[in-house]
């Protein structure tokens, strides 16, 4: 299973699709991508390998700089197309890849099907996705830390919204995540090779990290106190 994240001024598709064939060997049932031009996200997700998603990705209509792509090993929910990663909140404007299993998905579905939310799969992960939607109130850094107080179990997430097209969210907490800084771009991967093509200069994210990335910034936050850490950014030598 991987995650791979962009944001800069190069077309996402293909820096994501190549990036995920670069955590290949991780093993994976499924892949998908999500791309945001500045406005709207358009999502290109399959069941199966990544050649499945490239060919769907071929003709369908994903432009734009930012964007966060996944490779799924099942742990809830069948490999399926609506199982697959990224997942969307009813709206449309926030989505989530997930590494990882949340433990006490069952009780928040339940609530927020209780509160009229409509789920489109059977994985852990979609209610995440409209937790963040239900905490946002113009501020992502702030939801997604809201909603990792809600969530239990281990996770390396990706995360996008239409409102701040300008950021990318990325937090771990018991799965690995890196970040990748370049020049007026940066990066998220599950693992060094996924950018290393771009990139030689790596934040190891830590538990308990989120990072906010922008095409010039990267910022490391601790998602319980909300202050800034400084992580020491790593200079790969090693090729893959
Ligand atoms: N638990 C999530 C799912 O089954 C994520 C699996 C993964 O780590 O790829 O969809």
């Amino acid at each position: 299973c991987g995650i791979m994240g962009y944001i800069g001024n190069k077309e996402a598709k293909s820096i994501l699709i190549d990036g995920l064939r670069k955590l290949e060997y991780r093993g994976y049932d499924s892949a998908g991508i999500a791309v945001c031009d500045g406005s709207s996200i358009a999502i290109c997700k399959a069941k199966g390998r990544i050649d499945v998603l490239e060919r769907q990705a071929e003709t369908t209509s994903l432009p734009g700089a930012v964007g966060i792509g996944h490779t799924r090993w099942a742990t809830h929910g069948r490999p399926s197309d609506e199982n697959s990663h990224p997942h969307n909140d009813q709206s449309g404007k926030f989505v989530v890849v997930h590494n990882g299993i949340i433990e006490n998905y069952l009780e928040l579905r339940q609530a927020l099907e209780e509160r009229g939310v409509v789920f489109t799969s059977q994985t852990d992960t979609e209610v995440i996705v409209h937790l963040l939607a239900e905490e946002y109130d113009g501020d992502i850094v702030s939801a997604v830390q809201r909603v990792t107080r809600k969530i239990r179990g281990a996770y390396a997430l990706g995360v996008m919204t239409e409102y701040e097209p300008d950021k990318l969210i990325a937090v771990r907490l018991a799965s690995p995540l890196i970040v990748g800084v370049g020049k007026g771009e940066n990066f998220i991967g599950s693992d060094i090779p996924a950018v290393l093509e771009h990139t030689r200069d790596v934040y190891v994210l830590e538990d308990g990290d989120l990072a906010v990335l922008t095409k010039d910034s990267v910022t490391v936050l601790d998602i319980r106190t909300n202050q800034q850490i400084e992580r020491d950014l790593m200079r790969i030598e090693w090729d893959k």
